[in-house]
Formats: C-alpha cells, sequence, structure tokens
C-alpha cells in the first residue's frame, strides 16, 4: 500500500489532472492500490477564504465565489463530457456551499465558520479527481477524509485524536484498498459533532503522513512542481543543490525552520513508523528526486531557509528588573494563550526578545494582555535567515548588504533576524 500526495499545483489545469493520471497509470501495478490525498486546484484556498472573510464581514462575496465555481466548472468542461455525473456532484457541492454561506453570522466564531467554508476546496478537487481516474479506467472510490481523520474543535489548526482516528482508518480504508485506488482530501479532519476542521495551511501533507501512519503504507510520495527536496527555495536562491538522500531529522528542522517544501507535522508519524517519504517532481515523475528516511550524514550540503513576515518582540520589566525566571514563564504562558510559534529567542539581564510570525491582530491582543507588566516593543517587517550546516563562505554570502538586528549560532545552524 503506497500514499501519494498530489497539491494544487498538481492539478491546477485540465492538463494538469489529466498528468496526475498518467502518473497514476504508470505507478499502479494492478492489485496494488494507491491512496491518494490531494489539495484543493491551484489557488482555491486561497480564494475561498476571500469568500469566506467577505461572507463574514456582511460584504458581497457573490463575484468571488462565481469565480471559483467558474474555474472548477472549466476544468470538468475540459476533462468530461457533457453528459457525465460529475458536473452534477460539483454543482451539488457548489450548492451546499452557497446554502452555508447564507447561514454564515458575523456574531459566531470566525474560525469554526472558515473551516465550513474553504474545505470545499478539498472536497472539489477529490471529486474532480476520482472521476477522472474512473474515466481512465483505474478503479478509484471517493473517501470523505472527515469520517476518518478525527480531530478536537481547535478551528484552522485542528489536533488529531490519533487512537480514534487510527481505528477508522484501519476499518474503513484499509479493506478499501484491497480493490480500488481511494481518493480523498488532504488538510481536513472532522470532529465528532461532524463538523469540519482543518489541519492548517499547507496542511495536505500531513493529511498523507497520517494515513500513512495508521494503515500503515510502505511509503508516501508527495508529487511536487520541483525536482524533490532542495537546500534552497529555488524562487530565492539560482542554483539550488537537489539531496538525493536526506534523514528525517534533518528535514523536520528544515521545515520547522521555515523550509516551505514540506509541511513541518509531515515527518514524525512516518519517522516514528520508519515509513519513507519521497519527494518527486510531477512534471518529471521518472527522476528519481530524494528519499527522506533513516539515514546518516557525514557531511551535509548547507540548507538556506528564509521566513518573511517576522516580528521581533521585546520585553522588559517596568522597573528595571532582571527578567528572571517567573517573568518567563508569564511571557511563556500568554505566547502559548495566544498560540505564537517562537522561531528564535534571546535573553540579556534586562530583556528578554522572541521573534515570531507577525499577526496583527493577534500581536495586538498578547500585548495587552501583558502591559501591566512588561514595557513591550516589536519591529515588523523582518526576515529570519536559517543556515542549517553552516559554514563560513556561506554565513559570509548570505550576510553580506543585511542589517541584522539579531544573531545566533549553534554548532550546526546559524540565524540571524534582519529587516525585510
Ligand atoms: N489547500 C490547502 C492550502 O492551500 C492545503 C494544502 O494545500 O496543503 O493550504
Ligand atoms: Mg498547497
Amino acid at each position: 500500500m503506497k500514499v501519494f500526495k498530489f497539491g494544487g499545483a498538481s492539478v491546477k489545469d485540465a492538463a494538469a489532472v489529466r498528468n496526475v493520471g498518467a502518473i497514476m497509470q504508470v505507478q499502479s501495478v494492478p492489485a496494488n492500490f494507491i491512496l491518494v490525498v490531494v489539495s484543493a486546484m491551484g489557488k482555491t484556498t486561497n480564494a475561498l477564504e476571500q469568500v469566506f472573510d467577505k461572507a463574514f464581514y456582511q460584504q458581497d462575496y457573490q463575484p468571488a465565489l462565481s469565480q471559483v465555481q467558474e474555474y472548477h466548472n472549466q476544468i470538468i468542461k475540459e476533462l468530461f463530457a457533457e453528459q457525465h455525473p460529475v458536473y452534477e456532484q460539483v454543482e451539488e457541492l457548489f450548492q451546499l456551499l452557497t446554502e452555508y454561506l447564507q447561514t454564515i453570522n458575523p456574531a459566531a466564531l470566525y474560525d469554526l465558520q472558515y473551516d465550513q467554508v474553504v474545505s470545499y476546496g478539498e472536497l472539489l478537487a477529490s471529486i474532480i479527481l476520482k472521476n477522472y481516474l474512473q474515466a481512465v479506467n483505474l478503479p478509484s472510490t471517493w473517501l470523505d477524509c472527515r469520517q476518518v481523520i478525527r480531530t478536537d474543535r481547535i478551528w484552522r489548526e485542528a489536533r488529531l485524536d490519533w487512537p480514534e482516528t487510527e481505528t477508522k482508518i484501519k476499518a474503513v480504508v484499509k479493506p478499501l484498498l484491497e480493490t480500488t485506488h481511494v481518493i480523498t482530501q488532504g488538510f481536513l479532519g472532522g470532529t465528532d459533532e461532524g463538523l469540519t476542521t482543518t489541519l492548517g495551511r499547507e496542511g495536505s501533507d500531513y493529511s498523507a503522513a497520517i494515513f500513512a501512519h495508521c494503515l500503515p503504507a510502505e511509503s508516501v510520495t508527495i508529487w511536487k512542481d520541483v525536482a524533490g527536496l532542495l537546500n534552497a527555495d529555488p524562487k530565492l536562491f539560482p542554483d539550488p543543490i537537489l539531496y538525493p538522500e536526506i534523514s528525517y531529522q534533518e528535514t523536520v528542522e528544515m521545515a520547522y525552520y521555515g523550509a516551505s517544501v514540506i509541511h513541518p507535522k509531515t515527518i514524525k508519524p512516518l519517522a516514528n513508523s520508519h515509513i519513507p517519504l519521497y519527494v518527486k517532481s510531477f512534471l518529471n515523475p521518472e527522476a528519481s528526486g530524494t528519499i527522506i528516511h533513516d539515514c546518516q550524514h557525514e557531511n551535509i550540503t548547507p540548507a538556506f531557509i528564509v521566513k518573511p513576515h517576522q516580528c521581533l518582540i521585546s520585553f522588559q520589566e517596568k522597573d528595571y528588573a532582571f527578567i528572571n525566571e517567573s517573568n518567563l514563564s508569564t511571557i511563556f504562558a500568554a505566547l502559548a494563550q495566544y498560540r505564537f510559534k517562537i522561531n528564535l529567542m534571546q535573553n540579556s539581564a534586562i530583556s528578554f526578545s522572541i521573534c515570531t510570525d507577525y499577526e496583527a491582530n493577534r500581536l495586538e491582543m498578547f500585548r495587552q494582555s501583558l502591559q501591566d507588566q512588561f514595557n513591550i516593543h516589536y519591529n515588523t517587517r523582518l526576515t529570519l535567515f536559517t543556515i542549517k550546516n553552516y559554514d563560513e563562505p556561506s554565513v559570509a554570502r548570505l550576510t553580506q548588504n543585511q542589517t541584522i538586528l539579531l544573531e545566533q549560532r549553534s554548532r550546526t545552524t546559524f540565524q540571524f533576524v534582519s529587516k525585510e
């Protein structure tokens, strides 16, 4: 049993969907069925975020919604003959979405209602892909992943109920895979009450890992528009180098520091059950790409990771007292409460600083909760640079022409925060 994950770019138009069909034809040996996890097509999640935001703030969302609908209709028109049942299925999903949008309540939770809306991207993509695979004679069954991926009610960042999920995947999904490919959604989960949750933006990789861990699968392949795992983002660095092989630990750390290639939560469930993760290009499926698994590295090419939209928050006691452990515990409790992730921190005698993703609203609430106790200053429009497995030439190359606000190094990792 294998798990494949196809991201938004791999199903962004009709030609891309055909290409996924071709990959499935080549990869699926008879009687060896694949669980396919698919993301929303192209930029659909962003588009649905816009639709939802307008609906929530009582603005006209209809034009934005129509665009999403036309985009999907155009894709199915190119893929299917006129009478195909897919038209009705897609229509029905838009019907349900429209009905839900009419019930949106600005007095109710934003995040809860967000999840109910943006989840349609994955539902649409998976319905369309399942129909297409059937049309090219690949036995395929659609699975609503919300039946098996059980989560808590932390909207937009739901956490898994692992035992429940594992039981359900073993009971429902495993038997299906004996006779058919199973096409399901990334990014989504469901609560006991039947509400939809999401696992965090770009969470479809994590979904693939959840299924693989619970089945268990022999491997996971993430099909991307890059050749594999690279040591830098090709959009930011001219000549990135491909890692043919890399350990789970190196990958987890790269994802943690902000490498956008794999969702950070993906690795743990795979590493725990020693399931290899392949990262391959859907544009060049024959190329070997990267294998992420248990391995040792003697020396490894430095990785360059850039995390934009950072802010640096510094805390001082009002009376210039030292920052002590009890102050720190107050600060950490508030950080946890407002769900800030510390990307870097530094302590000095009278001041404590953290670098975190910038989010204006939450930062303001956080600041207010602590303002009686601390003087809090922050800088925004910052970037966090990380070099994993750095050497001096790589540090010199990355730091030139930068205005550095804070810098740190360990034996393996060099990091600095600089102005955008
Ligand atoms: N469609 C979701 C997103 O864009 C999940 C994913 O692509 O992994 O965030
Ligand atoms: Mg995506």
